[in-house]
């Protein structure tokens, strides 16, 4: 009899775990609370449009990059649309001054310098550190905790060249970068970021991604990229059981064994895997019986990816010619909730997804980062007017804002609708309603948090709140790598199919 296997989420990280247990002979189950496969990767559909919430880009779309080949055990690659973008976005103040971000290192550099010469010194550092971190590709296949000696070294032998650099750019925030520009438009087109206070090392990761034309985005958007893997994890003979929330880990012996839902129905199971939000697995389904002090201190003092206020619009007009990512500031400070304000934006124009609207029609969004999830949360539960008269009014700021930044918005605008906080709370779990768990940081590292917990057998973590730094790479491999480990654990030797 094969081993059962209980997954609790069917986000990326689950699903990429069904599917790797499932081609290991493992009998997997996943339990998820949402009605659809993806977690935080994923659209959703109003009159004809279809919002997305998620890929920007995933890493590893490029055959040439180590990324492409996991990919392609879990999804044909070779039969997506890649988008590959000339420009990640294009900055556009009042005064008409314009920054273009190229993807091509060149291009950028001829285009920063040209525009920001009196930057020149601060620029260069950057332009070599995305030249050096193009070369660099995710170093193995194999998951980190089933390494030997001989193959740490290998490991340690590949980010060596990488070490210096990495170091200084992951201790600098995007706004001390910021902050060393002299430049007006090119300072502010940086601080146009959700997350202000996060490393920069992030920026040079992204232009190093872009640069070696590993980020593409797939044509048809998040949930349809989320629901190719759930095809396959059930094609491998997987079985996904939508709107179960679980709310307990059974536990015997300090041993899992199984998994109770919020109906109160409970499930067996040889080895449980948390695919779900950190946090509620340690603190809520195992009670925080299992914590120590560690986990209490990284709970309280790792910085968490905020959460944010999305506005998306179905608009009647084609935006053909209009920067497919634009960054600019706002006359007037917009303000998100007590403690949120912003006077820059941007807006993201999927005039190169006509999947995404009816024809001749477009469907954007733009997003505000807040850490102030809480206040969404009880507005939502406790003053419903309120909560909805909030949202009328960012949505009724943002469309004069794009309109006045692009015009055609405010006359043709179909459809209107609003993310909070309390929204990514109700559809995903994360904790505090953050989009992409743990903020890499000097204090955190890059390494990634234990996906087994000391006195609990037969169970593991996997996922953004285990990956630092997140994102849909980090969620696949998490969930192949929890496979190698269980494989080693039981003596298997750990194989794959692929495309
Ligand atoms: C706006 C936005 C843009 C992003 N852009 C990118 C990008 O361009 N590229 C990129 O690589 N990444 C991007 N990310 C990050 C990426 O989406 C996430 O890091 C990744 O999808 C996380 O996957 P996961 O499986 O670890 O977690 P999740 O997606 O959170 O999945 C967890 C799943 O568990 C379920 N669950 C939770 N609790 C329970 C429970 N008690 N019982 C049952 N089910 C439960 C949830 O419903 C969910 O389906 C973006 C995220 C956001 C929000």
């Amino acid at each position: 009899m094969p081993k059962k296997v209980i997954i609790i989420g069917a986000g990326i990280a689950g699903l990429s775990a069904g599917c790797y247990l499932q081609m290991n002979g493992y009998d997997t189950e996943i339990f998820e609370m949402h009605s659809l496969p993806g977690g935080l990767c994923t659209s959703w559909s109003r009159s004809g449009y279809t919002f997305d919430g998620c890929l920007h880009w995933v890493v590893g779309s490029t055959p040439s990059d180590n990324l492409f080949n996991l990919w392609n055990e879990l999804i044909d690659m070779k039969k997506i649309e890649w988008v590959e973008f000339d420009y990640h976005s294009v900055y556009s103040d009042s005064d008409g001054k314009t920054i273009t971000f190229y993807n091509d290192i060149e291009k950028l550099k001829k285009e920063l310098l040209e525009k920001a010469p009196e930057d020149k010194v601060t620029l260069n550092g950057f332009l070599k550190a995305v030249k050096k971190f193009s070369k660099f590709s995710a170093p193995s296949d194999k998951a980190p905790e089933t390494s030997g000696f001989w193959d740490g070294i290998k490991m340690f032998s590949k980010i060596l060249p990488y070490i210096s650099r990495y170091k200084k750019w992951i201790n600098l925030s995007i706004n001390e970068f910021a902050g060393f520009l002299r430049n007006d438009a090119l300072r502010k087109s940086f601080s146009v970021h959700p997350v202000e206070d996060m490393s920069a090392f992030f920026i040079v990761m992204m232009h190093a991604w872009m640069n070696k034309k590993s980020a593409g985005y797939p044509l048809g958007g998040s949930l349809k990229f989320s629901q190719l893997i759930e095809k396959k994890y059930l094609e491998l003979g997987g079985r996904i059981n939508y709107r179960q929330k679980v709310t307990k880990i059974n536990v015997k012996n300090k041993t899992a064994c199984g998994i109770q839902t919020e109906s109160g129905d409970e499930h067996k199971a040889d080895i449980v895997i948390s695919a779900a939000d950190g946090h509620y697995t340690i603190y809520k389904m195992l009670e925080g019986n299992f914590k120590d002090k560690k986990t209490d201190k990284i709970y309280k003092s790792f910085e968490t990816f905020p959460s944010y206020v999305q506005v998306s619009l179905g608009v009647n007009h084609d935006f053909s010619g209009i920067p497919h990512m634009l960054k600019f500031p706002l006359g007037k400070k917009l303000k998100l909730d007590e403690e949120t304000e912003y006077d820059n934006m941007f807006v993201r124009i999927f005039n190169f997804d006509r999947t995404m609207a009816p024809p001749g029609k477009t469907s954007m969004y733009t997003l505000f980062a807040t850490r102030n999830s809480s206040y969404w949360e009880y507005l939502r539960k406790n003053d419903k007017v309120r909560y909805q008269s909030e949202k009328d009014r960012i949505a009724g700021e943002v469309i004069e804002a794009i309109d006045k930044k692009i015009g055609n918005v405010k006359a043709n605008v179909e459809e209107i609708d609003v993310s909070t906080p309390a929204t990514v709370i109700r559809y995903t779990n994360n904790w505090k309603g953050s989009y992409e768990g743990w903020i890499p940081s000097g204090q955190t590292g890059i390494m990634g948090l234990k996906k087994t917990i000391k006195g609990l057998e037969n169970f593991y973590m996997i996922g953004q709140w285990i990956e630092v730094g997140g994102g849909v790479p980090s969620a696949l491999m998490s969930g192949r790598n929890v496979t190698q480990i269980i494989c080693k654990k039981d003596k298997r030797k750990f194989s794959t199919t692929h495309y």
